[in-house]
C-alpha cells in the first residue's frame, strides 16, 4: 500500500535522523483516541518488525474527561490488532474538570503529563511517543512566532526533567492528509476530544490561513519545516548570535553552513 509506505519512510527519516528509538528501548504510544496517533501507533508496529534494532511497543490513553463518546470501541479495535493497550482514568484531571470547568492548557497539559509519566513509568518504558505532525510543529512555530514573540516549534526528542524519559514525536514529517487517510483505512474508530471542536481559537485561525495559502502553495509545510532545520541565525535579531563587534573569524556567524535537504512531505 503506497500510503502506507510514505508513512513509514517518513516515520523512518524522522527516527533515524533525531536518534529517537534506540535498541533495547521499550517505547510507550500516547493515543489521544485520533487519527494522529493511532497513524503513529501503527506505523512504530510495522517498524519494530523490519527495523535492524529491538525495541518494543506498547500503548496507553490517559483519560481527562474530554472525550466526546465512549473509549470503548476504540479499546474493542486495539484488542482486535493485539495491541497491548493501557486506559488510566486521571483522577485529578478529572476534579480539575469539575472543579474549575474553564481551566486553560497550562493546567491541564500540566496534568495530563504528570499522568503520563507515572502510566509510563508503571509500563516500564524508557521511550514515550507523542502523535504531533508535520502541521501541528508548522502551526507551533507560527503561534510561537506571531503571538508569543519567540522563534521555536515543538522539539522532535527532548528529555523529561529527571532525563527519565526520552519524548519522541516521530511524525514530524507527516501531514494529517496522511494521517486522515491512513486511519481511515485501518478503519480505527476516532474519539473526539471536546477541544478539537473549539471555534474562534488561534489554532483554528492558522489552520484556515494554511488552508488558503496551500491552495496557490501546496508544499507550504514541507518548506516551513525545511526553514526549522536551517537556521540563519546572523540574519535574526537575537544577539547572543550577531557578529557585533566584528570579531568573529572570517565568515563567522555569517559564513554558508551545510544545510539539510529540503523535507519531502508529499
Ligand atoms: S486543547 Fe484541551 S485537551 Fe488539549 S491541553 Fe488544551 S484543554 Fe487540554
Amino acid at each position: 500500500m503506497e500510503l502506507e509506505k510514505t508513512i513509514l519512510r517518513k516515520v523512518g527519516e524522522a527516527i533515524g535522523r533525531f536518534k529517537m528509538i534506540r535498541e533495547g528501548d521499550r517505547v510507550a504510544v500516547g493515543l489521544s483516541g485520533g487519527k494522529d496517533s493511532v497513524t503513529l501507533l501503527e506505523a512504530l508496529l510495522l517498524l519494530q518488525k523490519r527495523a535492524p534494532i529491538h525495541f518494543t511497543v506498547c500503548a496507553f490513553t490517559v483519560e481527562q474527561g474530554k472525550f466526546l463518546s465512549p473509549i470503548a470501541p476504540f479499546g474493542e479495535y486495539l484488542k482486535a490488532r493485539g495491541v497491548d493497550w493501557t486506559y488510566v482514568e486521571d483522577g485529578p484531571s478529572l476534579r480539575l474538570l469539575d472543579e474549575q470547568p474553564d481551566h486553560g492548557c497550562d493546567l491541564c497539559s500540566r496534568f495530563r503529563r504528570r499522568a503520563v509519566y507515572s502510566i509510563a513509568r508503571g509500563l516500564g518504558a524508557n521511550v514515550i511517543a507523542f502523535g504531533h505532525t508535520a502541521d501541528d510543529f508548522c502551526e507551533s512555530f507560527l503561534r510561537n512566532a506571531m503571538f508569543t514573540g519567540r522563534l521555536s516549534a515543538l522539539p522532535p526528542v527532548t528529555y523529561s526533567r529527571k532525563r527519565d524519559f526520552r519524548l519522541i514525536r516521530p511524525l514530524v514529517y507527516v501531514t494529517e492528509t496522511l494521517t486522515r487517510d491512513y486511519a481511515q483505512g485501518l478503519g480505527a474508530p476516532v474519539i473526539p476530544c471536546g477541544c478539537s471542536q473549539k471555534t474562534g481559537t488561534v489554532r483554528r485561525t492558522l489552520r484556515d490561513m494554511f488552508g488558503e495559502i496551500e491552495r496557490d502553495h501546496p508544499f507550504l509545510k514541507e518548506t516551513l519545516l525545511s526553514a526549522m532545520g536551517r537556521i540563519e541565525t546572523g540574519r535574526l535579531l537575537d544577539t547572543r548570535f550577531l557578529d557585533l563587534d566584528g570579531d568573529a573569524e572570517e565568515g563567522g556567524f555569517f559564513a554558508e553552513e551545510e544545510t539539510p535537504e529540503l523535507v519531502k512531505l508529499g
